[in-house]
Order: structure tokens, then C-alpha cells, then sequence
């Protein structure tokens, strides 16, 4: 399975930011949508272009297009850190929301909400920033699938070998795209070192 680490100086000191216990709600909900742009720039970079001919105001020329819609899934609540430069910087992009709550002692994903746009034909986006089992990142991948999506990228910001593996085994077909690939889960299920709850930092519940 391919696992693309975004190592854009720009991306890693937005890494950072998210990382470091004092940062506030504000600048953390800052920093995710920064770091996102950068990251969806990259879970991109394989769209498919269609030539087009187009008029400039002084000739006409062949030029490129994207060929194929493009959906994003939001896995809730973290990745809605990530959304808003999905919608900025994808033309057209139609979005879709992944209710699962982990519960938290067995790391099982429990579905609490779906919603979910046409997926036929499209470039699908998981954003889901922890990748910490894989267990609810592996949930809204069979989810997708049996919504009609085969070509799918995950979004993360951290990613646990621990995860990544369970991926392989489970949805080899699935890209990964991430900031960083981190040491292991500790007891709690938590990314070490990490940078705590994700939700919780972006929303200040605690
Ligand atoms: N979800 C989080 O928000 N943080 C982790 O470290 C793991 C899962």
C-alpha cells in the first residue's frame, strides 16, 4: 500500500503547531486547515485531466481540465479539521460526513451518523486525521466501497504503524497520505508521541 509523508517544511512546521500541548483552540483549528491544504494538495496530485480547447483573450489552445469528480468524507469529529481546504481548493467537490465514535475501551468503531454524496466515478478523500488502530478509518473505507467508490485516498495528519498495517491487510488498495508516521499507540489507543485527542484540540472539549 502506498503511504505518501508530506515532508513540505511549511506542512511539518503546521505539524508542529498541532503537536505542542500549549497551542490554543484557535491557532490548532488554524494550523489543521493549513497543514489540510497541503495534504489534500498531495491526496490530489493523481486526479486525471481531460484536454480541453479553450479561448484565451488572444488565441485558442489545448489545455487541461479535471477529469472526474471528486467526493470528500469527513470522519467525524476530527476530520472536520480538514474539510474546509478540501472545499477551497477542490473544484466542485461534493462532501460527505462519517458518524463513528470509538468506543473506548475496546477501540471498536460504534456508527452513529452517514451521509454520504453519488461516489460512482469519483476521487474519494477520507479525511480522517488520526490513523491510530485503522479500526475507524478501515469502517468508512468499507462504508465508501459499498457506497460505490473504488479509487480512495485516506487524509491523515499522524499515522500509527500499528494503522497503517491493519490498512494493508484490510483495504490494500487504499493510498495513504499523511504529515507524519509516529511511534506506536500507548495503552489508551492514543498516537505516541502524537498530538492528544484531535477533536478535543479542535474544539476545546476536554
Ligand atoms: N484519535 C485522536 O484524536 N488522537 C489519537 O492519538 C488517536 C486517535
Amino acid at each position: 500500500m502506498p503511504v505518501s509523508v508530506v515532508s513540505h517544511p511549511i506542512a511539518q512546521h503546521y505539524l508542529t503547531v498541532l503537536r505542542k500541548r500549549d497551542t490554543s483552540s484557535s491557532s490548532f483549528r488554524s494550523a489543521s486547515k493549513k497543514l489540510a491544504y497541503l495534504l489534500v494538495a498531495e491526496a490530489t496530485s493523481d486526479l486525471e485531466l481531460a484536454e480541453i480547447d479553450i479561448e484565451t483573450p488572444l488565441e485558442g489552445m489545448g489545455a487541461r481540465t479535471l477529469a472526474k469528480p471528486t467526493v470528500a468524507v469527513a470522519v467525524l469529529r476530527a476530520g472536520l479539521g480538514l474539510i474546509d481546504a478540501a472545499v477551497d481548493l477542490v473544484p466542485d467537490v461534493k462532501i460527505g460526513y462519517a458518524g463513528v465514535q470509538r468506543n473506548e475501551e475496546t477501540a471498536q468503531p460504534m456508527e452513529y451518523y452517514t451521509k454520504f454524496p453519488a461516489m460512482e466515478g469519483a476521487k474519494v478523500l477520507i479525511l480522517e486525521p488520526m490513523l491510530a488502530t485503522g479500526g475507524s478509518l478501515s469502517w468508512a473505507v468499507s462504508k465508501v466501497k459499498e457506497h460505490g467508490a473504488t479509487d480512495i485516498t485516506a487524509v491523515c495528519v499522524v499515522a500509527a504503524p500499528v494503522g497503517i498495517e491493519h490498512m494493508e491487510s484490510h483495504h490494500p488498495d487504499v493510498r495513504i497520505v499523511a504529515a507524519a508516521i509516529d511511534r506506536d499507540l500507548d495503552h489508551n489507543f492514543y498516537i505516541r508521541p502524537g498530538l492528544g485527542d484531535m477533536g478535543d484540540r479542535l474544539f476545546g472539549t476536554v
